[in-house]
């Protein structure tokens, strides 16, 4: 298979190149092509062990640069494209949300109007054998109610922020290519991600890099937000499951199954840090709790039903939380060099309700 990985450089996306060099058959893996415009949050130290690699190349690029997808796709004989690269920062899109439309809404209707051109060119055997799989989130089913059953695939959107609406729009118009014009689509919809190479300011990594600097671990309204986590490697793994034996037309669930309030999962991450990385002072880390204004339009509850992916595609989520975050803290403190540099790159943060106003 020659794999077309869009937003490759970035956390979900690079997590995928190795885990795929380092989990599926090679005779599976022809040649893994990433394409990423290196945003702030995109690294090629996320991807320089692979560029060593002869099957491996990465084209510093942006989706929404046509022309240039689709030579390449034609160029390289694509089977399949894999699309992560998004804007992927909630706090980002209430602040400054016509980035999120462009690449996220154009860049995808791009990238399909790309791809549409080179399926439509394959001879039959083929066209049966290219996939386009879109990588979407929980947050377009908006907040669950927490006497709500987990949404299950197909269930109603009802995204709030712009991030969620621009991802939303994103998988209507991947279905509009499937049920128009053919295009052999499929959408897979994860819960939170965690583990290696996710950006500082995402919660997790945050919550790590600021205790250990002894900073104010912030936590928005009363932390009681549910989410459901899974550690990246089973998400890339459940990917892989969707890619090679997902049908096309059909939606898949990747998630862990569980759900956490925001403020228990800190507490969790100072105890693992109290045992591992104790503190001079004798003190908790969680001490450096503080509770900051509510981000607009949070959701209460994500909840994911996962189900069809165990029964259909036999897979599920394997990683404890307590064991991922374990190995995620580890990440963090001998990646001191990682972090130095993709905070350079820009860390213009807004987790304290700094948000722009009408
Ligand atoms: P990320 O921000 O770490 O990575 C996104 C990558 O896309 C970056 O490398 C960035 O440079 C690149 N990119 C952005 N716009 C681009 C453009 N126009 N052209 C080329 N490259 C571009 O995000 P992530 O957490 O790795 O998320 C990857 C995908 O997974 C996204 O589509 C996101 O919506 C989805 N997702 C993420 C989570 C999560 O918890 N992180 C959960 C569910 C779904």
């Amino acid at each position: 298979m020659k794999i077309l990985v869009t937003g490759g450089a970035g956390f979900i996306g690079s997590n995928f190149c190795h885990y795929c060099y380092a989990h599926e058959p090679s005779s599976q893996i022809e040649k893994i092509i990433v394409i990423d415009k290196l945003g702030y949050s995109g690294s090629i130290e996320n991807i320089s062990e692979l560029m060593e690699k002869e099957n491996f190349c990465f084209i510093q690029a942006d989706i929404c640069n046509q022309e240039l997808i689709t030579q390449l796709l034609f160029d390289e004989k694509i089977d399949a494209v894999i699309h992560f690269a998004a804007e992927s920062h909630v706090d980002r899109s209430i602040d400054d949300p016509a980035i999120f439309v462009q690449s996220n809404v154009v860049g995808t209707f791009k990238l399909l109007e790309s791809s549409f051109h080179y399926f439509s060119s394959l001879a039959h055997k083929d066209k049966e054998k290219f996939r386009f799989l879109h990588i979407s989130t929980d947050e377009v089913y908006g907040s669950i109610p927490m006497d709500a059953s987990p949404a299950k695939e197909g269930g109603l959107y009802a995204p709030s922020s712009p991030y969620s609406a621009s991802k939303a729009a994103s998988d209507h118009f991947v279905w509009a290519y499937y049920k128009t014009y053919g295009l052999p689509a499929m959408i897979t919809h994860s819960s939170n991600n965690y583990g290696p190479r996710q950006h500082p300011e995402k919660m997790i990594p945050h919550m790590i890099c600021n205790a250990l600097e002894g900073k104010e671990l912030p936590v928005y309204g009363l932390g009681l937000n549910i989410r459901d986590w899974i550690y990246v490697e089973d998400h890339c793994a459940g990917i892989w499951r969707v890619l090679c034996w997902g049908k096309q037309g059909e939606v898949y669930h990747i998630g862990k199954g569980s759900g956490i309030s925001n403020i228990e999962l800190v507490r969790k991450i100072c105890s693992l840090l109290d045992i591992f990385f104790p503190r001079l002072t004798g003190k908790s880390y969680s001490e450096l709790i503080r509770f900051v204004a509510d981000r607009p339009g949070h959701d209460l509850r994500y909840a994911l039903d996962v189900s069809k992916m165990k029964k259909e595609l036999g897979w599920e989520a394997q990683m404890e939380l307590e064991k991922g975050l374990e190995k995620t803290i580890f990440w963090y403190v001998e990646h001191k060099d990682w972090i130095r540099s993709v905070m350079e790159k820009g860390y213009a943060l807004k987790r304290q309700g700094l948000y722009r106003k009408a």
